[in-house]
């Protein structure tokens, strides 16, 4: 069973399709599958088509989609690579699906300031396999092949935050299409700037609804000297979060470090061949000289046996650190095949570190008294852990139980001075829950935003909050 999707179509102003069909020819695509690609995601809501499909190859032909949907009153909905989790890129006010993928080039790197700029639709790891003789990288992971411009637009993270940072910081400037039809620059190449409102970050995690990001210049980072990897079983899920608390407190500049529970180290055994103990376990990665990484790696070493950790099994070569880090990426879809037939929900909290064992213990409690099997995972040294539930399609009472399990963990995680996500956003999902978070005060300064921005509602309607 999927959750049904209250859809309110605005309808097509006469010859509209024909407009846009003569402006972009193949590049317009109205066909049921194209159609259904864009209108389901990887959250549990069912398929909600678009009108049409339109993939971008350039600036101009995003200014003119925008101008001939502005015309006809007709919503667009930005679409990357359609990974988001909470139903974001569901057309629910019908319209187009702008599709940037297509717009996937490097437009240029720069060593000396470690920066470049990229087309939106560039995926992750296409950016970082152009970037591999440069001795640059860029950091931020989402388990998914996301598109920059669709990291942006949720002010995305990863497993190396606790190090490098999230979208918000990885990106200096932006290009944007306003719903307007106007191109605007955000920032520069400057690491910092006082100059006026911080137009970047507003657009940063906007979810696509007050313009459509064209453009982006990211900070990168030197590929370290030294890299080590290493996962440590524990005896329970407290000593594994207590080891990462004192590493912070020791100020242990760790690049990575995860947390996967047992059920969760089961899931990627069976899919990965990991071969690890079943048993809360974290994973590690430190980077620095060689010096450097080797001090990290004896005071965690030391912090992780006085918490009932076991023996470090370490990833030494390359190709050994990659199998690692694919199977954390893929955990997701390991949990949810712990069930053959099962559907997938993710759902994610952030909460101050200081009560981030007490936020997990207790919603691992609250998971072993729910019959639908869920594993925590999360990106532990920001404070932020995920829990996936392995649905099962035909037993419609399963999605209800894992709606109140995922409602009592962010009334759990607002009530320790957290968020109701840390990384996914807010899509349809979670519009309640931001309103818990913030108050209506709060959320009525993000309605006037919009309003202000795009006052004909274009751009991605009905997500982030109803206005
Ligand atoms: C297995 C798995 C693991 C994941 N792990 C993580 C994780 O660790 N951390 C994390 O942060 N997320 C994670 N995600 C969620 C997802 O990958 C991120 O939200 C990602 O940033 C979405 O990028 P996308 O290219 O798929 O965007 P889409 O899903 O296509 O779009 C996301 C939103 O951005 C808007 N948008 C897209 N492109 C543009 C643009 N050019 N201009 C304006 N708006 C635009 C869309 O309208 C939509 O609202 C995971 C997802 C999966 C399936």
């Amino acid at each position: 069973m999927q959750t049904s999707v209250q859809r309110n179509s605005r309808p097509l102003p006469p010859g509209f399709l024909d407009r846009l069909s003569a402006r972009f020819g193949p590049a317009c695509q109205t066909g049921e599958a194209v159609r259904a690609q864009h209108g389901s995601s990887e959250s549990q809501y069912d398929t909600v088509l678009p009108d049409a499909v339109v993939f971008a190859t350039s600036t101009e032909d995003v200014v003119d989609c925008v101008n001939v949907c502005r015309e006809a009153g007709v919503a667009i909905v930005p679409y990357g690579a359609g990974t988001s989790l909470e139903g974001h890129t569901l057309p629910i006010e019908g319209g187009v699906s702008l599709d940037l993928s297509r717009m996937d080039a490097v437009l240029s790197v720069n060593h000396a300031d470690f920066d470049c700029s990229v087309q939106p639709g560039i995926r992750r790891e296409a950016l970082n396999a152009h970037l591999r003789d440069s001795g640059l990288f860029f950091p931020i992971d989402p388990g998914a092949n996301a598109t920059i411009g669709g990291m942006a637009s949720t002010r995305a993270s990863g497993t190396n935050a606790v190090r490098y940072g999230t979208m918000r910081e990885a990106v200096l400037g932006l290009e944007v299409v306003t719903p307007q039809g106007k191109v605007i620059r955000t920032g520069t190449r400057a690491k910092k700037s006082a100059a006026g409102y911080d137009l970047t970050r507003l657009y940063i995690g906007s979810e696509g609804t007050l313009g459509v990001i064209t453009g982006i210049t990211l900070r990168l980072h030197p590929v370290p000297e030294a890299i080590m990897a290493a996962t440590c079983p524990f005896d329970t899920l407290a000593g594994a979060i207590e080891t990462v608390v004192q590493a912070f407190h020791c100020s242990v500049p760790m690049a990575r470090i995860e947390l996967l529970d047992a059920m969760q180290v089961r899931a990627v055994n069976l899919r990965s061949k990991l071969g690890l103990p079943e048993a809360p376990t974290l994973f590690f990665e430190f980077h620095g000289t060689p010096n450097g990484v080797s001090e990290q790696v004896d005071l965690v070493k030391s912090l992780a046996s006085s918490n009932g950790g076991g023996d470090f099994q370490w990833a030494t070569l390359a190709e050994d650190r990659n199998r690692l880090w694919r199977a954390r990426h893929e955990s997701y879809y390991a949990a949810v095949n712990l069930r053959p037939g099962a559907v997938g929900l993710t759902t994610d909290v952030c909460v101050p570190m200081s009560r981030l064992a007490e936020c997990i213990l207790a919603t691992r409690a609250d998971l072993d008294t729910c019959s639908v099997p869920a594993t925590i995972l999360g990106h532990v040294g920001d404070g932020n852990f995920h829990l996936v539930f392995s649905i099962d399609p035909n037993a419609p009472h399963e999605m209800a139980e894992v709606e109140a399990v995922n409602h009592r963990m962010v009334a759990r995680a607002l009530a320790m001075d957290g968020t109701c996500t840390g990384e996914h956003g807010v899509g349809i999902g979670k519009q309640q829950c931001l309103i818990d978070e913030l108050g209506e005060d709060a959320v009525d300064v993000m309605r006037t935003l919009k309003r202000a921005l795009d006052p004909e509602n274009l751009l991605n309607p009905g997500k982030i909050f109803q206005l």
